[in-house]
């Protein structure tokens, strides 16, 4: 992927950081260089909202495959019961 025009940074390794680059995992001179990079080359730039349209999807994706409404309490409630049974010295019977 290149737009043809000579860059600061490579293509290819901007591409590579897009991922840490939007989920703000890359360090600051890095992050500059991706920034000056995403304004100067729309290929890249494209890729970059691919990248953040896929991750969008993903989060959305997996918000709806969660925890069943009510199972998590249920959960909850079913470890803190048997640990209530299981306390040491605990003789309710
Ligand atoms: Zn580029």
């Amino acid at each position: 992927m290149s737009c043809g025009r000579p860059h600061e940074t490579p293509c290819s390794q901007v591409v590579a950081s897009l991922s840490a680059y939007i989920d703000g995992e890359v360090g600051a001179e890095e992050y500059r260089l991706i920034a000056v990079h995403l304004t100067e080359c729309p290929p890249c730039e494209h890729q970059r909202q691919e990248v953040r349209r896929v991750q969008a999807l993903v989060v959305r994706a997996s918000a709806s495959i969660a925890t069943p409404e009510g199972l998590r309490a249920r959960i909850q409630a079913t470890v803190l019961s048997n640990t209530s049974h299981q306390r040491p010295g605990d003789d309710q019977e």
